[in-house]
């Protein structure tokens, strides 16, 4: 913060190797990037599940209000383009040991409003005419490798029965006639989840919705301030004349100096293997898409995705805490190791396949997982920290915040207005090594999970 009433991004997105969903599809079309000044009456900053749904919402609510969206860099290219696609239904509380939540009643209603967020994005699926490749209703496994892992599947069965919600446990020919591995002794199977072709989905609603409001990519906002009884939204090539403010931009929320010392920064590490051969197909065996997330959950999760890119395997395991929101390569490093070696373990049958892209990409979490979310300052409101299930609440927060700016009633933003504030944090040297070293305990723990 530079002053009273301006606000400076003390830093802009960095990003760590591809957004590999982005980078297995052809060239995306360009959007417009901001090169004139404008005014509007909203603006949104940040074009992923949140800023892209927000101003969707807003549209719909109101297709009269002028809304501009600033995303950064490229749509799908934060993010929003790197994550594992699990839209997920139930609770998912990934710091739990099972994914249990805090009880039946808060779990019911966190599967109601997760369901909203699927509802929404089966919506713009529609629209969009988006085909299964991209938004796939198939559910998910919780595939377990230990005697442990099978009884957290059990325990979360149990918990799931008493939710009154379906699942099915698999034995262990089971996971191998779905997924080809011989590694996993047990899955659970929800049919909740859908599956996101990430990248092909932020694509889709950005070019839909640049139809209906003002949307631009490549032009970050660099800082804003009060002007009269609005804002002035700075950006490189031109400024906003702005009634309101949504900061949609997730960790980057610290970054225009609110909620600083409260947002935990997560990087988490991904690798995609290259297309693989008929060959290669027919030794991995299974069905041709499925996806697993772990049943401990820093274990790993693991998709095999087929489609014009091809049949591609991805493994997504490994966490560091940044709090100046850089990925750093010593960890990259470390995270391409472990996959390699969890590949191995799952398909020894795959030894002649190679990974194509390697990723880091940011969660934003609070140490009681609530969001950052609501009123910032007069004209200024904030839809931040998902708390790694991004898919689904960034989308839901997306939706609650338009229905908040515009006095509609919302039960998503009264959920979100209700949470407690995020504690702060330790110091940062001792919230670091103390994070970093917590990460790697829970990620040897998990073992072959
Ligand atoms: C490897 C990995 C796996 C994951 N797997 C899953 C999963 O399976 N399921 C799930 O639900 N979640 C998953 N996540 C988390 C999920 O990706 C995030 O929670 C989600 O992207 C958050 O959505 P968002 O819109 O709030 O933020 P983001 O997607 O981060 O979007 C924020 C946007 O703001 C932009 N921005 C930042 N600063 C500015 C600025 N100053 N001006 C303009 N734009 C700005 C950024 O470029 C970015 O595009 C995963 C994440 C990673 C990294």
């Amino acid at each position: 913060m530079t002053g009273q009433h301006q606000r400076t991004a003390a830093r802009l997105p960095r990003h760590c190797g591809p957004a590999a969903w982005n980078a297995i599809l052809p060239d995306q079309p360009a959007l417009p990037v901001l090169d004139h000044d404008l005014s509007a009456d909203v603006t949104i900053i940040g074009g992923g599940f949140a800023g892209l749904s927000a101003a969707r919402r807003l549209h719909q609510l109101d297709p009269t209000l002028r809304v501009a969206l600033l995303e950064a860099g490229r749509f799908a290219d934060s993010s929003a383009g790197r994550n594992s696609g699990f839209m997920i239904d139930l609770p998912h509380d990934l710091s739990s040991d099972n994914y249990a939540g805090d009880g039946l009643d808060s779990d019911r209603a966190t599967i109601g409003l997760n369901r909203r967020a699927i509802a929404f994005a089966r919506d713009v699926a529609r629209d969009c005419a988006l085909t299964s490749e991209i938004v796939d209703p198939s559910g998910k496994i919780n595939a377990a490798a230990t005697p442990a892992g099978d009884r957290h599947n059990r325990d979360y069965a149990a918990h799931l029965d008493r939710l009154g919600e379906p699942s099915t446990l698999l034995d262990a020919a089971e996971m191998r006639a779905i997924t080809g591995s011989a590694h996993y002794t047990s899955g659970l199977f929800t049919p909740g989840t859908v599956m996101l072709q990430p990248a092909s989905y932020i694509r889709a609603l950005s070019q839909h919705l640049a139809g209906q409001v003002m949307v631009f990519e490549r032009s970050p906002a660099t800082g804003f301030q009060r002007q009269g009884t609005g804002w002035q939204v700075q950006t490189p090539g031109g400024r906003i004349a702005t009634g309101h403010i949504v900061l949609a931009n997730n960790g980057h929320l610290e970054s225009f100096g609110y909620y600083q010392r409260r947002l935990m920064h997560i990087c988490l590490y991904a690798s995609m293997t290259t297309a693989l051969s008929d060959d290669q197909i027919r030794r991995l065996g299974g069905q041709s898409r499925w996806g697993v997330t772990p049943a401990d959950p820093m274990g790993t999760s693991v998709r095999r995705i087929s489609g014009s890119y091809g049949t591609r395997i991805l493994i997504r395991t490994c966490g560091s805490f940044s709090p100046t929101l850089d990925p750093h390569p010593h960890f990259m490093r470390h995270a391409a190791r472990v996959h390699d070696r969890k590949f191995a373990e799952r398909f020894p049958q795959l030894g002649d396949v190679g990974m194509e892209h390697r990723w880091g990409g940011m969660l934003c979490l609070s140490r009681n997982g609530s969001a950052a979310f609501g009123p910032l300052e007069p004209g200024v409101l904030t839809a931040c920290c998902q708390n790694g299930l991004g898919t689904a609440r960034g989308t839901l927060q997306g939706m609650g915040i338009a229905e908040h700016l515009l006095g509609v009633p919302s039960p998503i933003a009264d959920h979100f207005l209700a949470q407690p504030q995020p504690p702060r944090l330790p110091p940062a040297p001792i919230a670091s090594l103390g994070a970093n070293a917590y990460l790697r305990w829970k990620e040897w723990r998990s073992g072959r999970e």
